[in-house]
């Protein structure tokens, strides 16, 4: 019979290439999704259940409809900017909707569960690439929403028998390459679409925040790694947890970094378009250089990633062109 996987989050962005890489593997994915930042179009793999995580009845339901052997939980506030605006509602939805969904798991004897962390639990890099014995001092109320979370998980590996991964991404970009699904923020602040946009002409001039950072052009330097190749870790972290291992925290990323001016490079000679890229003041809250180091993944996950830059922003471009061309 096919397992059936919760999927927290499953109508967002890295969700629902998960629930793509979910199906593919084998498994049933079922989204559970309060449709704020997520889309109906990007269910497409299985059912959906319209609920919210900081809503208990909900919660219950989808357990009790489902029965899920797993769940994996992405259903989250992500902007910093606004973590920095409004701190209790990232706690209360990124913190006291997790420990719902983390309650409901364990009470129904869910064998995995995977969370959705971030490199944002890192804080300042004191050495590069950072690996996950790395000090976790947040910047902002977003990551350390994630760095709470985080924290409730290692106390139920490590006090009762609750396994779980907690996987902490760099840079997610990238798309499904057929372009059924792909990034689709509003508004969006990320660098790659604003940077496709431009290619399009729906913006005029990219602004890069900073161009006087103790990097090698004075840039920030950031690790892509493709939406499927994270897509890919969750599967492997679920069928980790399945065969019994306790679980921990992943780094996922691709251990290069890339500087935003060597970025917009990759971008305009893959598109062929060029486009303006003006030098402007650094953005708050942003890290220098943020690079994974993956090793750890790699030995106990299997997993590795696939798929380097060019393909990150041909895939990009391909989903970008369709959602807004
Ligand atoms: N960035 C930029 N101009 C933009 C958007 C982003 O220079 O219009 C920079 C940003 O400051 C960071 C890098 O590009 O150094 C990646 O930013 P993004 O928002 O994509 O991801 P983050 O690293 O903030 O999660």
């Amino acid at each position: 019979m096919t397992q059936t996987v919760l999927v927290a989050g499953g109508a967002g962005y890295i969700g629902s290439h998960t629930c793509l890489a979910l199906k593919e593997a084998g498994f049933e994915p079922i989204v559970f999704d309060n449709f704020s930042n997520g889309h109906k179009e990007f269910v497409q793999w299985g059912p959906y259940f319209e609920g919210d995580i900081q809503n208990r009845e909900d919660v219950a339901a989808v357990f009790e409809e489902y029965n899920p052997i797993g769940v994996l939980h992405f259903a989250a506030l992500i902007e910093v900017g606004e973590s920095v605006k409004d701190p209790l509602a990232f706690h209360q939805n990124n913190v006291a909707g997790a420990i719902n969904l983390i309650a409901a798991s364990k009470a129904a004897g869910v064998k995995g569960f995977v969370f959705s962390s971030t490199c944002a639990t890192y804080g300042e890099p004191q050495k590069l690439p950072m690996d996950e014995t790395h000090p976790q001092l947040p910047l902002n109320p977003y990551g350390r929403s994630k760095l709470l979370v985080e924290q409730v998980l290692e106390d139920l590996r490590e006090y009762s028998d609750f396994p779980s991964a907690v996987l902490r991404y760099f840079n997610a970009a990238g798309a499904d390459p057929q372009a059924r699904i792909g990034e689709w923020h509003e508004p969006e602040t990320h660098a790659i679409p604003i940077a496709l946009d431009n290619a399009l002409g729906l913006r005029s001039g990219f602004r890069i925040n900073g161009t006087d950072y103790g990097t090698r052009d004075g840039t920030c330097v950031r690790d892509y790694i493709h939406v499927l190749d994270l897509a890919d870790a969750h599967v492997k972290a679920l069928q980790y947890l399945l065969k019994g291992n306790k679980g921990g925290a992943f780094n996922l990323g691709t251990g290069d970094g890339t500087t935003v001016k060597e970025l917009l490079e990759t971008i305009q000679t893959v598109t062929g378009k060029s486009f303006d890229a003006a030098p402007g003041p650094r953005r708050e809250g942003d890290s220098p250089s943020l690079v994974a180091e993956n090793s750890k993944a790699f030995t106990e996950l299997g997993w590795k990633p696939e798929r380097d830059l060019e393909t990150i922003v041909r895939d990009a471009w391909a989903w970008h062109q369709k959602l807004r061309g």
